[in-house]
């Protein structure tokens, strides 16, 4: 049995069965016979199903958000806010796949004619991860089920039973019980299910497990797709209105405790307005409401994985040591539940690990630069490539910065921002492939090239 904690109180929640080598054998068995019939239905057919799913998921928000906020520590509005985004990208997803994978007739003359179908990858394996455990599996599941595929899908252990509740959702919208499954259980459940003729593998995880996830499939010879951390930069130019840039990057670095994969992770100030943009985000970070994920009033819940806390606790310590300002926070909170208070470090340099390594947690550092120049390259300095942002007047200015940076998404005035009409993609240790956009809804397909001669 799989003991569900709420990292908040640390009181056990629920205990849920967990799958094992058979079940999950099986489940593969009878989602592979179930995506036959699943693909010859009408593309229109399925996303009728999806829209449902959709409306479902409005019909129960209050109890969805509760679960969620139970079993991650997300405070309470962050959790309404996660289930009204994924309505935003069902409504892309649905408005835009029949004709995003509509036959394309390429040429045609003479007799010939030349057309690009695209047919359903088969039975894939969606492995999740808990931090936005509806918008990360909503990339991934919804464009897959609506071209046609059967999923496997594997919730992390932290946010199983959100899993749980949006299978329910989707066999209650219509999607066939064998053509979206949930694994139950830990990596290991995962591991297993990459042991299987799959025929495609869709995560969402750190670059430790993304990187095994790779070598273990390698010789299978399917589709691999990694969505993974980040080290992700902003850089605050001196012509900004200071006060509005610090508010909005504290959000971006500490909205979900900084638990998501495009969380500011690394802050870059111009020398002539450092000092005051310290004191403007040190006096918002002081500003968070820290407690119970329950209260509507808070801002920072519990860390969903109280191992987390160890990582923190590591990045202040080392950062203390080489000569980091420490303005506040730097350790977890007396009493039950896997809190840390959000902490703001100064005067730090790249040979700090709080600069260098994902913190994936409510933890910041911000460095003077004395140039655009060397911003550029701290930036670039770093073996993730997510997104990155730049605060400025000038769009510019903006645009030449962010061209030179490497990195799968770039932002302008604003940061920790994910939309469905744009690829969200990494690059380097940040992962491979890409979801959303239209080029994420074909990348559930094959396509197949067809040489038609009459006659
Ligand atoms: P993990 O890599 O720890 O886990 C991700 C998933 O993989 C979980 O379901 C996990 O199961 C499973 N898993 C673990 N080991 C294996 C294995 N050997 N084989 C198969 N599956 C396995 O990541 P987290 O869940 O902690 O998520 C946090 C990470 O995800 C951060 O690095 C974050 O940046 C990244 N992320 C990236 C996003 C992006 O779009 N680029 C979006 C969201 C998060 P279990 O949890 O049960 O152990």
């Amino acid at each position: 049995m799989l003991k569900i904690i709420n990292p908040a109180t640390e009181e056990v929640i629920k205990e849920v069965d967990e799958d094992n080598v058979t079940s999950i054998q099986e489940k593969f068995k009878k989602a592979k016979l179930a995506q036959i019939e699943w693909s010859k239905r009408s593309i229109e057919s399925r996303i009728n199903i999806l829209k449902t799913f959709r409306n479902l998921l409005v019909e129960r928000r209050v109890a969805l958000a509760e679960t969620l906020t139970l079993e991650v520590g997300k405070p309470i509005t962050q959790s309404n806010n996660e289930l009204k985004g994924v309505l935003d990208r069902i409504d892309f997803l649905t408005s835009s796949a029949a004709k995003t994978v509509e036959t394309e007739i390429v040429f045609n003359e003479n007799g010939m004619l030349e057309q690009i179908s695209h047919e359903p990858l088969g039975v894939i394996a969606n492995i999740s991860a808990w931090n936005y455990p509806y918008l990360v599996g909503a990339n991934v599941f919804v464009p897959a089920l609506i071209t046609g595929n059967a999923v496997l899908y594997k919730p992390s252990e932290f946010s199983t039973l959100t899993g749980l509740e949006i299978a329910r959702a989707l066999h209650d919208a219509g999607v066939p019980k064998d053509v979206f499954m949930v694994l139950v259980g830990s990596g290991v459940v995962g591991s297993e299910l990459l042991k299987l003729p799959i025929q495609g593998v869709f995560f969402t995880g750190s670059y430790a497990t993304g990187k095994k996830i790779n070598e273990a499939v390698a010789s299978k010879l399917i589709k691999v797709q990694l969505e993974l951390g980040g080290k992700d930069p902003t850089y605050v130019c001196d012509d900004v209105n200071v006060e509005i840039a610090a508010t909005s990057t504290a959000d971006g670095a500490f909205y979900n405790n900084g638990q998501s994969c495009c969380s500011v992770e690394r802050i870059y100030v111009h020398e002539k307005i450092y000092d005051k943009f310290v004191d403007c985000f040190v006096k918002e970070v002081k500003g968070f409401v820290v407690g119970a994920p329950t209260d509507p009033k808070t801002y920072i819940g519990s860390l969903a994985r109280p191992a987390q806390i160890e990582v923190l606790e590591k990045q202040v310590l080392d950062a203390k040591a080489k000569g980091a300002i420490l303005h506040c926070g730097g350790k977890r909170r007396e009493g039950r539940g896997a809190y840390f208070e959000p902490t703001v470090f100064s005067n730090v340099d790249h040979s700090m690990l709080v600069m260098r390594d994902e913190s994936f947690g409510p933890i910041i550092g911000i460095q003077k630069v004395t140039s655009d120049d060397e911003a550029i390259k701290l930036m670039n300095d770093t073996q993730y490539g997510l997104t990155a942002g730049i605060y400025t007047l000038n769009e510019t200015r903006a645009k030449s910065i962010l061209e030179k940076i490497n990195s799968g998404t770039v932002y302008w005035n604003c940061c920790d921002r994910v939309s469905p009409r744009l690829p969200w993609s990494g690059r380097g240790h940040s992962g491979i492939g890409l979801t959303l956009s239209t080029y994420g809804i074909k990348t559930f397909t094959q396509p197949k090239g067809w040489h038609l001669k009459s006659g």
